[in-house]
């Protein structure tokens, strides 16, 4: 424990904090996390888009951009493009000297061991691209990877000040994913594949899928499939369905909360068995107020009485910022890992 103590000073992780009078009569010395002077470089990689930024290990965001991606462009070069302006960021934002780790936010399933995404059907290319190797090589330092709908799912955990309870978070853009977090880690299952809840059937729906099955709730209710429903009124990105939702048009409000009773019936099962105090929802369709209104009604409706007592069902708080808190936060509990603690000790 001392030799971890130490380790831990010694790399600027702990600072004094003050001291405090202990029950022996000896003044005990109060030590802190030291989470500033420390930076990550994150990156949420979606279907359609990336976002990068600097944070500290609280969150705290230092500069951030945005690039659009097309899901034709091939993944080593956008792997490059995002290493260059990592690498700008880096430089504009005067913290390349506190870099201590790189985390990325992926949409479907990793395979942790190998570095590996196993990608959403329509990202198909990026199945099987090594995504660590890039940024261990451009920067040096560890890698961390995680399914997005688990950031998101973490980044509302850690904003909550990492409360004593099961949380799910469930991300609906252009796909639909959901993350488990259980005693403040994520429940990532054995294959990486828990929470894959896009694919759950839909009783009655015969909708083909992009995974190549029939009666996903994906096939209806992701914004890709709101897209293709609203593309007779003239819908051509998930952007346009978000801004007619808000717009109130109709035919948006109507497919939006259409699509929140699809997703919450399977969150309804979701909840059951998991039995969580809080459900965050993002993504751009999952906070939308038809979406969350309509979907917490059907889980109310559908769910165990019981699993229903506790919980708690919201839009997340983190706005887009949330990968951003999910990632930092991941960083934060990677740099103060036993394991980690004890390499620098020496242990
Ligand atoms: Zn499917």
């Amino acid at each position: 424990m001392v030799e971890r103590l130490d380790a831990l000073r010694r790399a600027g992780l702990l600072c004094r904090a003050g001291h405090r009078e202990s029950s022996g009569g000896r003044r005990a010395e109060l030590l802190a996390v030291n989470d500033t002077g420390h930076a990550a470089l994150v990156a949420d990689l979606g279907q359609s888009h990336a976002t990068l930024a600097v944070v500290d290990l609280r969150g705290t965001v230092f500069a951030r951009t945005e690039l659009r991606l097309s899901s034709s462009d091939c993944p080593k070069k956008t792997l490059s493009t995002l290493v260059e302006t990592g690498s700008s960021l880096l430089e504009a934002s005067g913290k390349r000297e506190e870099l201590c780790a790189v985390g990325l936010s992926v949409p479907g399933q990793v395979d942790h061991a190998e570095g590996v995404t196993v990608a959403p059907w329509s990202m198909r290319q990026w199945s099987g691209v090594r995504l660590r190797g890039p940024f261990a090589d451009a920067f040096g330092v560890p890698v961390l990877l995680e399914n997005d709908a688990n950031a998101l799912a973490l980044a509302d955990y850690y904003a909550m000040g990492r409360p004593d309870a099961t949380m799910v978070g469930v991300k609906v853009g252009t796909g639909i994913g959901a993350g488990v977090v259980i005693a403040g880690r994520p429940h990532r299952g054995e294959t990486g594949s828990a929470g894959e809840i896009g694919h759950m059937r839909i009783e009655g729906s015969d909708k083909r899928c992009a995974c190549g099955r029939r009666g996903c709730v994906a096939a209806e209710a992701s914004g890709q499939a709101l897209v293709r429903a609203l593309r007779p009124h003239g819908a051509r990105s998930v952007g346009d369905v978000v801004r007619w939702a808000k717009e109130g048009r109709a035919e948006a409000v109507d497919a939006v909360s259409a699509a929140g009773r699809l997703v919450g019936t399977v969150l309804a099962t979701v909840v059951t068995i998991v039995n969580p105090r809080y459900v965050r929802l993002g993504g751009a369709v999952g906070v939308l107020t038809p979406f969350v209104e309509a979907l917490r009604m059907t889980v109310e409706s559908n769910a165990h009485t019981s699993a229903l007592r506790k919980l708690d069902i919201a839009a997340t708080s983190l706005g887009d910022q949330g990968m951003l808190v999910g990632l930092s936060g991941l960083v934060a509990d990677e740099m103060l890992s036993p394991a980690r603690v004890d390499a620098l000790s020496g242990a």
